[in-house]
């Protein structure tokens, strides 16, 4: 027994150093990755219920490595905000939307808006309103086409905080969404104050939504509350039809999701809307 807990600790020890190791490797590799722009955007429709017509894209950063395949902006983010590699990868994400939504505008292309994901850390940079108004300048994108998206509990984080930046950002002419609603603690005096536009359910509440349970109970509510303070509800996470005939019976604005579309690479989402002018 003795033996057998002296490998297990040599195991963990063992562990430690290689996760410790793999991150610093892949810390170098994100650094190189930043520079040499190899990143890329995958770009999800979100669509209008009533309408069924395209009305904004989701810009999603995916990170394609040589060796170790595709690796999830789950993993890479948080390792992009402790090692402050967020600032230069948050600005090549929002310049690189804003330039192909300006293009596509220029084609006669139009989806409604680009909607651009915030981290925590990255949208409570100083000035950082600053730098989004040099890209909108720029790229020649006019604001009313941006929106962007920081999730509820970095919002509810230090919220008076959150109130004077996104009132800075808002000045700027752009949309803000509050993404994954419904996972954190809002308050609603400060959700009463944020000047943003549409409360996005998170993904969680509308899986078992057909059910009629506590979840479908959880996105009623965020639906009725986003009406009451006169704003835009989308829903992401929709896979089936049914769970877009719920939503849309109980009011809801937009969805998105694999139902309709994956997020995808520039050249398939080109595809997919000449596919339908064909029609
Ligand atoms: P999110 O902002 O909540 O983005 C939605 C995620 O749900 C995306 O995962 C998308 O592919 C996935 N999704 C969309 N529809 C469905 C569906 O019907 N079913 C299921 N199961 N999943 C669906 P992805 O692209 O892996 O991104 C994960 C998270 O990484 C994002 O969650 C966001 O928090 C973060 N992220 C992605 N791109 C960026 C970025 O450019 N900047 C920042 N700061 N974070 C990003
Ligand atoms: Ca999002
Ligand atoms: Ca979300
Ligand atoms: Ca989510």
């Amino acid at each position: 027994a003795k033996s057998a807990g002296k490998n297990r600790y040599e195991f963990f020890l063992k562990e430690m150093k290689t996760t410790l190791v793999d991150s610093l490797l892949l810390e170098n590799e994100l650094r190189r990755c930043i520079e040499n722009e190899e990143m890329h955007l995958h770009y999800q429709p979100q669509i209008d219920l009533r309408t069924g017509r395209i009305v904004g894209l989701e810009a999603l950063v995916r990170w394609q490595h040589a060796e170790r395949g595709m690796i999830s902006p789950m993993d890479f983010i948080p390792l992009a905000e402790d090692t402050g590699l967020i600032e230069p990868l948050g600005e090549w994400v929002l310049k690189h939307a804003c330039e192909r939504f300006q293009a596509w505008l220029m084609s006669g292309l139009n989806f409604g808006k680009i909607a651009v994901n915030l981290s925590t850390k990255q949208f409570r940079l100083r000035r950082f309103e600053q730098t989004v108004m040099s890209i909108l300048m720029e790229t020649r994108l006019a604001p009313q086409y941006l929106e962007l998206e920081i999730t509820e509990s970095s919002a509810m984080e230090n919220a008076e905080e959150a109130i004077h930046m996104l009132n800075c950002l808002s000045k700027l002419g752009l949309s803000l969404a509050i993404d994954d609603f419904g996972t954190g603690y809002s308050s609603l005096a400060y959700l009463r104050r944020f000047p943003i536009n549409k409360l996005k359910i998170d993904r969680s509440f509308v899986n078992d939504i057909d059910e009629d349970g506590s979840d479908s109970a959880i996105a009623k509510s965020i639906i009725d509350l986003a009406h009451n303070l006169k704003l835009d509800v989308l829903a992401e996470g929709v896979e089936h039809l049914d769970q877009s005939h719920w939503l849309l019976s109980k009011g809801c604005n937009q969805v998105q999701g694999f139902y309709y579309s994956k997020p995808l690479p520039e050249a398939q989402l080109l595809a997919l809307v000449n596919s339908d002018r064909a029609e």
